[in-house]
C-alpha cells in the first residue's frame, strides 16, 4: 500500500509512560492486524498518541517504528490526559472505514479486535464490554459501578462495562470530531449520538507492565467531566432546594406566627426568622432560575445533534442500491 492512500482501519492508542509494555503490545497487536490484512483488510495504521510521556516511551516507539511501517506516532507536548489523547488520535486517524481505540497496557486484548471489526461491518459502533474484570481492584470495580449507575440516573446512555475499547465507523468519528465540547468523555458522548451499536464481550486482561495512570484524583476528574457533560441535572438542584426550602420556611413561619400570637417568644425572633429564612429561600430559587438558563446555554454549546437520520432511511426520489 502506498503511503498516500489512507488505510481502511486506524488503531488509536493513547500511551502515557508505557515504555515497559509497548514492545509486548506491538508483539501481540501486529500479528492480529497482519492476519486481518491477509484476510482482505485494505491496509491499517496504528496511531500511538504519546501523551507527553516522561519515560522512554518516545525511544521505544521510534525503535518499534523502524520495522513496522504501519506504526505512526503523535507526541503531545505535555500530558493532556487519556480522553484528550484519544481525541488527538481520532482527529489524526486516517482510517477510511473506521477507527478502533484501545489502551496500550494490554488490558484491552488485541485478540478481540477481529471480533470488533466483524461486528463493525453491520454497526456504526461496537463496544468491547468487560464480561469479567476480576483483574481490576475491588475499589476500581465498585467506583466504576457506582459511576455508571449515577450517569444512567442522570440520563446518560453509557453501555454497561464498556471502556474505551471500541470500533467506531468513519461517520461516527467525523461526527464526534465536529462536537465543540472541550472535556468530552468519549465513552459517554458516543452512545448519546444515536448511531447503531452492538457489543462484543471480552475478559479484561491484567496490565502487561507498569502502573495504572488513573489514580483516584484522575478518576474523580473523569467522573466530574462525565456527569457535567451528560446532564445539567446538578444545576437544577438549586431549584429543588429552593422549593424544599420554601416549604420548610412556610411551616416555620406559621409556627413563629403562632408563637408570636400566644406571646411565648422573645421580641425580634419572629421577624429575624422570617427575614433569614425568606431571603435564603429566595436566593436559592433565583439561583435555580439562573441554573435553568445556564443549563440551556451549555447544552446549546455542546451542539450534539438532536437527531440523526437512519442510514437506511429513503430520501425523496433516492433509491437504495
Ligand atoms: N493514558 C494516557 N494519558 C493519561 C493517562 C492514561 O494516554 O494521562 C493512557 C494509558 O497509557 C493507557 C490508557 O490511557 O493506555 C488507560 O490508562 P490506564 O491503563 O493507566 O488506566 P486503567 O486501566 O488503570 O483505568
Ligand atoms: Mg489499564
Amino acid at each position: 500500500m502506498s503511503p498516500d492512500v489512507p488505510p481502511a482501519l486506524s488503531v488509536v492508542v493513547p500511551a502515557f509512560d508505557e515504555a515497559e509494555v509497548l514492545p509486548e503490545f506491538a508483539r501481540r497487536l501486529r500479528p492480529v492486524l497482519d492476519e486481518l490484512t491477509g484476510q482482505g483488510l485494505d491496509g491499517y495504521e496504528v496511531l500511538v498518541v504519546d501523551d507527553g510521556s516522561t519515560d522512554a516511551t518516545p525511544v521505544v516507539l521510534a525503535r518499534l517504528r523502524r520495522d513496522w511501517p504501519q506504526l505512526r506516532v503523535v507526541r503531545l507536548r505535555a500530558n493532556a490526559g487519556h480522553q484528550a489523547a484519544l481525541s488527538a488520535g481520532l482527529a489524526r486517524a486516517r482510517g477510511r472505514d473506521g477507527v478502533v481505540t484501545m489502551d496500550a497496557d494490554l488490558q484491552d486484548p488485541p485478540e478481540v479486535l477481529p471480533r470488533l471489526l466483524a461486528a463493525g461491518a453491520a454497526h456504526d459502533v461496537v463496544y468491547a464490554v468487560r464480561e469479567d474484570r476480576s483483574v481490576d481492584s475491588a475499589l476500581k470495580r465498585v467506583t466504576a459501578a457506582a459511576f455508571y449507575r449515577l450517569v444512567r440516573a442522570l440520563g446518560g446512555r453509557a453501555p454497561e462495562q464498556a471502556g474505551d475499547y471500541r470500533y467506531t465507523g468513519r461517520v461516527v468519528v467525523d461526527t464526534v470530531l465536529q462536537l465543540p465540547e472541550a472535556h468530552r468523555v468519549l465513552r459517554l458522548v458516543i452512545p448519546d449520538l444515536g448511531f447503531t451499536s452492538t457489543t462484543v464481550g471480552y475478559v479484561r486482561g491484567a496490565r502487561g507492565a507498569g502502573r495504572t495512570k488513573y489514580p483516584l484524583t484522575r478518576m474523580l476528574r473523569l467522573s466530574l467531566d462525565a456527569i457535567t457533560g451528560s446532564s445539567t441535572a446538578p444545576l437544577r438542584l438549586a431549584s429543588l432546594f429552593g422549593l424544599g426550602g420554601a416549604l420548610l420556611t412556610s411551616l416555620l413561619l406559621l409556627y413563629a406566627l403562632v408563637s408570636f400570637a400566644v406571646g411565648s417568644t422573645v421580641p425580634g425572633w419572629t421577624s429575624t426568622l422570617a427575614v433569614v429564612a425568606g431571603a435564603g429561600t429566595l436566593q436559592l430559587l433565583c439561583l435555580g432560575v439562573l441554573g435553568e438558563y445556564v443549563g440551556r446555554l451549555y447544552v446549546q454549546l455542546q451542539n450534539r445533534p438532536t437527531y440523526l437520520v437512519a442510514a437506511d432511511s429513503l430520501e425523496d426520489g433516492q433509491t437504495r442500491t
